[in-house]
This record gives structure tokens, sequence and C-alpha cells, in this order.
């Protein structure tokens, strides 16, 4: 039996994760799952896969996670120690699912085990990609990445010369706010940017498509995670998000990945790899979608692809200050103390802030340091954010 864990398992990936080990129970053995605030949830997939151990990052929901898996033999635990604890206990493949910067240490933990890492949580590789990748190389752990332009690219790259790639194109569906006027984006609501015309997300990485962060942060996950310059990334507006990703190699080929917008492909294709499974996601009526629209990105409209850019351009833990600024800007559009396109305003003011205050970008990229410039980044962020909010 496959000994498997689910960091984040109460969430969007953690959920659809579970959904595909369900279908298969008898051939896994589930070790940890992990969540934060629904406790629920938890228990009820810690029983339902009989899981060692289910760990919430809250301290305080201890004793309400031990109530609901009274009699299940399951330990419980709590706080962000045990969901490292949980990440160390042996596994041979681990989904590292959390959102947000919160992802970075339990990921490290999982990968010093030196079996296989499942990686949706893009924010590990775009704070600390360089660290990420060594850690693995240490342990001689195989990370298989799990967002779908990743994977897409992944799978295109298979059986093929890395040193004939000449570009990777990764597609956008545009969010929530593809068509609106540029000039009516500082009226959208929370509501409208947590609706995404394709896919069904956690909301945080929701409102990231609308603003286009979520690109521009997988811009750098390409960066980081396939070794290829800049220049060598592009982005493609495609509102079906049928193609995921596509490589171009040197003789002007490009292979595409198409396939129906359903997470579960790029999860299940990490959870069986080498082989290919069945997986219960639609097959596409090629003849029924008709067509394929593709357009460029506006710039005007999505900032956060310019931001990215010059992240990669200032290299070192830049990318730790773009991410902690981009959760804290994101954190204040969603407590309504600065509007949409504020979001980037934030997010360019702590990149400028903390560039200009050298040395800290420049710093060895160690976990603690990664995480005292994201502490740094916040509460630039914060400040930024307080400038607008009054
Ligand atoms: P989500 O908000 O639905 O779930 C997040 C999970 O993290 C939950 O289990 C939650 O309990 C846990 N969590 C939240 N804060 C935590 C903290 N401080 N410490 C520990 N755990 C915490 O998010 P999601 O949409 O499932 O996304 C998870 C990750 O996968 C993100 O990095 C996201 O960018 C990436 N991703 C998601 C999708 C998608 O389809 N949802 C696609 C590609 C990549
Ligand atoms: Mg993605």
């Amino acid at each position: 039996m496959r000994r498997v864990s689910i960091l984040g398992a109460t969430g969007s990936i953690g959920q659809n994760t579970i959904d595909l080990i369900a279908r298969a129970a008898g051939e896994y053995d589930v070790v940890a799952l992990t969540g934060a605030g629904n406790i629920a949830q938890l228990a009820q997939d810690a029983i339902a896969l009989r899981a060692d151990i289910a760990v919430t990052a809250h301290d305080h929901l201890l004793d309400d996670l031990r109530d609901a898996l009274q009699g299940s033999g399951i330990d419980a635990g709590a706080g962000k120690a045990a969901i490292i604890e949980a990440a160390s206990r042996p596994a041979d493949w681990i989904m590292s699912a959390i959102v947000g910067a919160a992802g970075l240490a339990p990921g490290l933990a999982a990968l010093e085990q030196g079996t296989t890492l499942a990686l949706a949580n893009k924010e590990s590789l775009v704070c600390a990609g360089r660290l990420v990748l060594e850690t693995a190389g240490r342990h001689g752990t195989k990370i298989l990445p799990v967002d779908s332009e990743h994977s897409a690219i992944y799978q295109a790259l298979i059986g093929e010369d890395l040193k004939a790639v000449e570009r990777i194109i990764i597609t956008a569906s545009g969010g929530a706010f593809r068509d609106w006027p540029v000039d009516k984006l500082c009226e959208a609501t929370l509501d409208q940017a947590s609706n995404h015309p394709n896919w069904d997300m956690g909301q945080r990485i929701t409102i990231d498509s609308a603003s286009m962060f979520n690109k521009a942060m997988e811009v750098i996950e390409t960066h980081e995670f396939f070794d290829v310059s800049p220049e060598q990334i592009e982005v493609l507006v495609h509102p079906q998000s049928m193609i995921h990703a596509l490589v171009g190699f040197n003789d002007g080929a490009l292979m595409a990945h198409v396939g129906p917008p359903d997470m579960r492909h790029a999860i299940g294709f990490a959870l069986h790899h080498p082989e290919r499974r069945q997986l219960p996601v639609e097959r596409l009526d090629l003849a029924a979608i008709g067509s394929l629209e593709f357009r460029a990105p506006n710039e005007g409209r999505w900032p956060a692809l310019r931001l990215a850019r010059e992240t990669m351009q200032a290299g070192g833990m830049m990318g730790a200050v773009f991410n902690a600024a981009k959760e804290t800007a994101l954190d204040g559009f969603i407590a309504g103390r600065i509007n949409f396109p504020q979001m980037a305003e934030v997010v360019e003011d702590v990149l400028a802030r903390i560039a200009a205050s050298d040395g800290h970008i420049a710093a060895t990229m160690t976990l603690d340091n990664v995480l005292q410039i994201d502490h740094l980044a916040r509460q630039a962020a914060q400040d930024a954010i307080h400038k607008r909010a009054g």
C-alpha cells in the first residue's frame, strides 16, 4: 500500500485529492491530513480515510478536533510545529496544498523525506524556488507540479531535450474581469472577484486569477521550476481554459496540453506518475467546442504581469517579497480596505521599497531568511495599504 499525506486536505486541491484517493481507498494508507478552521471536514475525512493523524493549523482548535475524532483512534495535533511534524511522518507521496507562504516550511519538511512531493503550493516556488529545488536535490525527492499549467508543461516535456526548448506559453482565462472596462475595475466587489468563469478553486486563487496575480505567480513558478529565462516565458489569454500550456521547440513545433478545466487531471497525473490511469474527468468533444480563442494579455489591465517580470529580473529573494506583498494586498482587498486595482499598487510600492533597502534580497536563501523577508514585506505592504485606506 502506498503511504500518502495531504497538507491542506480541507481545501479545494485537498478535497479533489481526497476524491481520487477515496475512489481506490484500498490502495492507499493515509498517514496525515492537515487543515485549518474547518474541523468538521478534517475529522470527517480523517475518519473516512482512516488516517493516522489529523492536524489543524490553529492551536485553539485542538480540543474541537479531539472531540470530533473521539473514539476513532486517530491522533490529533494543532499548530505550525504539529503540521511540520505531520509533513515529516514517513510517506511515499505527499500533496503540498496549503495556501500561501504558510505552505513553505511543511513543504520543505516533506521534501526531506526523499520520496515524492506533489506540489500545488505555488507560493513555495515563488518565495524560495532555489531552496525548494536544492532541498529536493539533496534528499533525492521527486517534485511533480500540480498547478495545471505546470503539469501541462511537465507532460509536454516528457522525453524531450530541455536544450531544444525555445519558449513556454502559459495560458490564462483572464478571470472574472477579462472583459470589464479597465476604468471600472476600481468598482469590482469581493463577490464579483471571487467568481471564476471556468475553474472551481479556493477563494484566494480565484481573486488572484481576476487580478492576474495568479498568472504572475505561475510565470515565476515556471522560471524557477523549469529553469527557463523570464524572456522565454509568455502568457496567452485563452478564455476557454482548454489548453493549459504550450512548449515551443527550436524546430518551430508547439506541444500543447489540452484538457477540461478540472484539477483532478493534474492531481491524478501526479498521484499515478509514471503511470497514466483512468481519471474521472470529462472527455473533450472538440467538434462541439468548435473553436478556441486566444488574445495577447493587456498589461494595462493586468500590471501583475509586469511586476512578475521585474521580480524575476531583481532575482535573489525578491520572489518572497512579491509573494508576501501580494498575500497582504489580497487580505486588504478581502477586508475591504483597498480596492481591486490597488492590490497591484501595493505590491509595486513594496517591491520598490525593499529593492531600495539593500542587503535583504541578496541574503543567502535559508528558511529563516525567507521568513524574515516575508515578514518585512508584509509590514511594508500594511503601510502601503494604510496609506491608501486612510
Ligand atoms: P483553499 O483555500 O481551498 O485551501 C487551502 C488549504 O490550506 C486548506 O486546507 C486550509 O485549511 C489550509 N490552510 C490555510 N491556511 C493555513 C495555514 N496558515 N497553515 C496551514 N494550513 C492552512 O486553497 P486551494 O485553492 O486548494 O489552493 C491550495 C494551493 O494550491 C494554493 O497554493 C493554490 O495557489 C494552489 N493551486 C490551487 C488550484 C485550485 O484549483 N484550487 C490550482 C492550482 C494551484
Ligand atoms: Mg494554475
